[in-house]
């Protein structure tokens, strides 16, 4: 494989930007690797620099669930640039996509586009807190909400393998009000509520975790979540920055049946550009200025191009609501392969992690447990044979509609030569 293009490049990249990125985990440093810099991507493909060609199951760590370069959104986008980029003043796109992700997800009483799911998360939670004037939040342990301050702690993902625990640079009496439970343990949840019960604004959780690799939630534990924070007043926020429109059209809360009072979104619901949400119970964002107290603005927000994206794709979405069991048949045949091949595999839906661990896993210690240096071993293998993985033990593959059966195929072709192959280069080593 020639990545001389690629590795040039980096070499540009680091004089600009820390460690050449703009975002941490694609420094490919966990893995012992340089960035490869993409040129294009088309339908399940993504070429880099240098011209190779990878099957992507990153897809842009989730929001390509319609692949690459899906013509309707493209054109969407190309149509709204040509009436301008952004009016920073209310436009109809805003009505329209508000209308369709309600009418998927009613739980969205009222909503706030934003910029990122970084911010959609800040600001669902600054509104849980304005709205029950307590100041605490429950999060779990490798959940990964963005990175505001408040919540980088025990964040999974970018922060599970890097060098930083948590980070430098957020005061101590920033996360002082972040209270940490363990996934699926509804003991942990339940000493928290009983130890600080009328303080706790919120619980925010990954209805399915897919931040420590796929973690989902047992069976029974978000109607737990649900029924505590009834009982404490508290708000029960479901971050569905992945799993938005990825499990299916109304998200988690549709796929375990289970209904939050707040809901994040990002990823699918901007088809591709920078575009979240937040929303919940009208009373809630009716707190939001300029109805209420709570602050939260944007010069960019509902910018219309984003917009014109996110309509495109959720309109196809619902257009076609038998690629959700398109998407669930395609994870079944990887997770059979792998299963098949001795791989120990989380899997909901489109979404999958293989753990190198004898273990079940089912929270972040034992998401922890994994040989990561196994993984990374399983990385390159991959990558070598044209198959583009995120390169973290803790994420997501991620399926799309435009992941033909044909490369699903021959991705199952090389998962089931891997152990065979990795032995006869360990036995030559040794
Ligand atoms: C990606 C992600 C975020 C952060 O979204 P950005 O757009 O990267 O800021 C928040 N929550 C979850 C669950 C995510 O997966």
């Amino acid at each position: 494989m020639n990545t001389k293009k690629s590795e040039a490049l980096y070499q540009s990249a680091l004089n600009f930007m820390p460690g050449g990125v703009n975002s941490p985990v694609r420094a490919c440093k966990n893995v012992g690797k340089t960035p490869l810099f993409i040129e294009r991507a088309e339908g399940d493909k993504i070429i880099d620099a240098d011209g190779n060609e990878y099957i992507d199951y990153v897809c842009s760590w989730g929001p390509n669930i319609l692949g690459h370069g899906r013509k309707e959104i493209i054109e969407a986008v190309k149509h709204s640039c040509d009436n301008g980029l952004t009016f920073g003043a209310c436009h109809r796109g805003e009505i329209a996509l508000a209308e369709i992700i309600q009418r998927n997800i009613p739980s969205m009483e009222m909503l706030r586009l934003v910029n990122s799911g970084t911010e959609a998360v800040m600001s669902a939670v600054r509104a849980a807190r304005g709205y029950t004037g307590r100041d605490k939040i429950i999060k779990f342990e490798g959940c990964y909400h963005g990175h505001s301050d408040g919540l980088l702690v025990r964040a999974g993902s970018g922060l599970l393998t890097g060098a930083i625990p948590d980070s430098a640079g957020v005061p101590k009496g920033y996360t002082e009000n972040t209270l940490l439970a363990v996934y699926n343990s509804e003991q942990s949840v339940t000493e928290l509520f009983e130890k600080y019960g009328n303080e706790i604004a919120a619980v925010i959780i990954e209805p399915c975790a897919a931040n420590m690799g796929v973690v989902p939630p047992k069976k029974g534990f978000l109607e737990f979540l649900r029924s505590i924070t009834e009982q404490y007043q508290s708000i029960l926020i479901f971050d569905e920055v992945i799993t938005g429109f990825r499990l299916s059209l109304g998200g988690a809360q549709q796929y375990y049946g289970v209904t939050p009072d707040l809901t994040t979104l990002g990823k699918i619901v901007g088809g591709g550009m920078p575009l979240a949400v937040y929303g919940g119970k009208r009373e809630i964002m009716e707190c939001v200025a300029p109805l209420g107290s709570v602050y939260q603005a944007g010069t960019l927000s509902g910018n219309p191009a984003a917009v014109s994206a996110g309509l495109a794709a959720l309109s196809i979405l619902k257009s076609e609501p038998e690629l959700y069991e398109q998407l669930d048949k395609k994870g079944e045949v990887l997770e059979k392969a792998f299963v098949e091949s001795g791989f120990n595999v989380n899997r909901v839906g489109s979404l999958l992690t293989v753990f190198f661990t004898s273990q079940v896993v089912t929270d972040y210690d034992t998401a922890k447990t994994s040989d990561t240096k196994e993984f990374a071993r399983f990385y390159s293998y991959l990558l070598e044979n044209g198959i583009y993985t995120a390169p973290s033990q803790f994420e997501a593959m991620f399926l799309s509609s435009a992941h033909s059966n044909e490369d699903i195929d021959y991705t199952c072709e090389i998962i089931s030569q891997y152990k065979k192959i990795i032995g006869n280069q360990k036995r030559r080593t040794q």
